[in-house]
C-alpha cells in the first residue's frame, strides 16, 4: 500500500497514525505522478477546502469520485471507508472531490458546490489519473469553507485540528489497505423484497400520489430504515400509536398486521384506514379466529415482542399462548389438551419453528396444524438461498435492519451453515476487520431490504480489489398481491 500526501505537515500528521510508507508527492503534477510507483492500493490523504454547505472545518470528506481536468475517477470503497471513519468518531461526508490547479477562492466555492462537489484540493485527481485498476481512495480533512476562509485567524486552530484528524484517519486508511484483495462474491437468490413488502410500499406511495401529504403510517410500514426515511422525505408521517394521528386523517396500517382493537379505535376516531397488512399475515389471523371460535387453545410459535405476533395475539388474547422456543413448548398448558392448534409467525427460521412444533405434537397428540405453511414463501426461499451460499463462503453479509425478523433469521441460518455472518443496514455498516483473510463473501438481503442496497454493497466491495460475482438461484418467485381499493 502507498499513502500519498502533498505537504510536509500532512506527511508528519499521517506518519503519526500509520506505519505504512508515506510518499510526499508535492504539489507539482510531475512530482505527483511519482506516486504511482509500486503496486497495491493507493490512498491520497491531506487537507482541503469544504465547498458544500453541510461540510464544516474539521470534517472528513471521503471521495466517492475524484474530478479533475476532463477526468473522473470513481472510488467505490468510499462507503466502507466512511463507515469505518465514523466508527472511529469522525464526522464524515461521502461525495465528489474536485481537484483544480490553483487555490480555490470564494466564488469558486459556490460554483463547485453547485456542481455537487463536497470539497476541493489541488492534487488528488493528478494521483488518481494514474491508478489504473489499483484500489484507490482519497480522504480529505477540511481546513476552510466559504464561511470560514483561509485568511481568517481561525485558520491556525482549524489547521491544527485538521492535522490531528488526519492522524486518526490514517489509522483507518491503513485498515482499508490491509483488507484490499481479490474476492469472489456469491449472491443468494432470491433475496431482498417480497411481494408483501412491495405491496406495502406501493400502498404508501400511491396514497401520497392520490391524497397528498401528510399520510400517516402506524409503525414502520416495513422494517427497513432506508425505506422509512425515503417515504418520510415524500411526506409519510410514521407514528407509534393512533393517538398521534389527527382526527379524521388518513392512516395506513403496516405490513405486519394489527390487533382488531386498533381497527376499532381507528373507526371510533373517524380515521380513514388503508390496510397494508400482508395477505399472508392476514391468513394467520384468520386461522387464529377460526381455531379460537372452536374454543381451542392456539399456540402461536413466534417472538412475543414482535409486532406481527402482538397483532396476531390480539385476535383472541384469551385463547392464544405464545411459544418462543423449545423450552416454552415443554411448559405450555392448555385448558383442554384435546382441543389445541398451532400457528406460526411468518418470518421464523423454518428448521427452528419445525422443532418447536414437533415438541408440541409430542405433548399434544391432537394438535391441529395450519392447512398450509404459516412461514411464508419469501422467508423459506431466502433461508434456502442463504444456506446454499453460506457453506461455500468465509463471510456472509445480510442486508437488513436490526428490527427485521426475517433478516435476523438469515444471519442465524448462515451461521448454522458454518459461515461468519453479520447483519448490515448498508455498505457503511461493514466492518473492515470482518474482511481480513476473507476471499469468498456471500451476500443476501432480508425481505424488507431494497435491492439497490445489495448493488451498492457489491460495488463498495469492488473498491477493495477485483471481484468475481456469481448468483446462485435457489428458487423462482412470481407471487404478487392485489392492492386495496383505496389506492388501486
Ligand atoms: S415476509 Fe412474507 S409475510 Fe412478511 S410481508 Fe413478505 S410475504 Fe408477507
Amino acid at each position: 500500500m502507498n499513502i500519498c500526501v502533498a505537504l510536509r505537515t500532512e506527511a508528519a500528521a499521517v506518519r503519526r497514525g500509520t506505519t505504512v510508507p508515506v510518499t510526499r508527492v508535492g504539489m507539482r503534477a510531475t512530482h505527483l505522478r511519482r506516486a504511482q510507483v509500486g503496486s497495491g492500493p493507493i490512498a491520497m490523504l491531506g487537507v482541503a477546502g469544504g465547498v458544500a454547505p453541510q461540510v464544516q472545518a474539521g470534517d472528513v470528506v471521503v471521495a466517492s469520485e475524484v474530478r479533475g481536468d476532463g477526468l473522473t475517477v470513481s472510488c467505490p470503497a468510499a462507503p466502507l471507508l466512511a463507515g469505518a471513519l465514523r466508527r472511529a468518531g469522525l464526522t464524515v461526508h461521502v461525495g465528489p472531490l474536485v481537484t483544480q490547479s490553483r487555490m480555490a477562492r470564494g466564488k469558486d466555492f459556490a460554483a463547485l458546490a453547485m456542481s455537487g462537489a463536497l470539497a476541493v484540493d489541488m492534487e488528488s485527481a493528478v494521483v488518481a489519473e494514474g491508478v489504473g485498476d489499483r484500489p484507490f481512495v482519497a480522504v480529505r480533512v477540511v481546513t476552510d469553507t466559504a464561511a470560514d476562509p483561509l485568511l481568517r485567524p481561525t485558520i491556525v486552530r482549524n489547521g491544527y485540528r485538521a492535522l490531528r484528524t488526519l492522524t486518526q484517519a490514517a489509522k483507518v486508511v491503513e485498515e482499508w489497505g490491509d483488507v484490499a484483495a481479490q474476492r469472489t462474491i456469491r449472491l443468494a437468490a432470491p433475496r431482498s423484497f417480497c411481494a408483501g413488502v412491495e405491496r406495502a410500499i406501493d400502498i404508501v406511495e400511491r396514497a401520497l400520489d392520490r391524497y397528498g401529504a401528510p399520510i400517516y403510517v402506524r409503525r414502520q410500514i416495513v422494517h427497513n430504515a432506508h425505506i422509512v426515511a425515503a417515504l418520510e422525505r415524500r411526506g409519510a408521517v410514521f407514528v407509534e400509536e393512533l393517538e398521534e394521528v389527527p382526527d379524521g386523517a388518513r392512516v395506513i396500517l403496516a405490513a405486519h398486521g394489527v390487533a382488531p382493537a386498533v381497527r376499532t379505535t381507528a373507526g371510533e376516531r373517524g380515521l380513514a384506514v388503508i390496510d397494508a397488512t400482508c395477505p399472508l399475515v392476514a391468513k394467520v389471523h384468520n386461522e387464529v379466529r377460526r381455531y379460537a371460535a372452536r374454543g381451542a387453545t392456539v399456540f402461536l410459535i413466534g417472538h412475543a415482542d414482535h409486532e406481527e405476533v402482538v397483532g396476531t395475539v390480539g385476535e383472541a388474547p384469551a385463547r392464544v399462548v405464545v411459544v418462543d422456543d423449545e423450552h416454552a413448548a415443554d411448559r405450555v398448558m392448555a385448558d383442554d389438551p384435546d382441543n389445541v392448534a398451532y400457528v406460526m409467525q411468518t418470518t421464523l427460521a423454518v428448521d427452528e419453528a419445525e422443532r418447536i412444533a414437533g415438541r408440541l405434537r409430542e405433548r399434544f397428540p391432537s394438535l391441529v396444524a395450519p392447512r398450509s405453511d404459516d412461514i411464508c414463501y419469501a422467508t423459506s426461499n431466502r433461508q434456502a438461498a442463504v444456506r446454499e451460499i453460506a457453506g461455500d463462503c468465509d463471510l456472509v453479509l445480510v442486508v437488513g435492519s436490526a428490527n427485521s425478523s426475517n433478516s435476523l433469521r438469515l444471519v442465524e441460518v448462515a451461521q448454522r451453515a458454518g459461515a461468519a455472518a453479520y447483519l448490515v443496514d448498508d455498505a457503511a455498516d461493514v466492518q473492515l476487520a470482518w474482511l481480513r483473510g476473507v476471499n469468498r463473501v456471500g451476500i443476501t438481503a432480508g425481505a424488507s431490504a431494497p435491492p439497490y442496497l445489495v448493488d451498492e454493497l457489491v460495488h463498495a466491495l469492488s473498491g477493495l480489489g477485483p471481484t468475481e460475482v456469481h448468483e446462485l438461484p435457489a428458487a423462482d418467485e412470481n407471487v404478487t398481491f392485489t392492492l386495496p381499493r383505496e389506492v388501486s
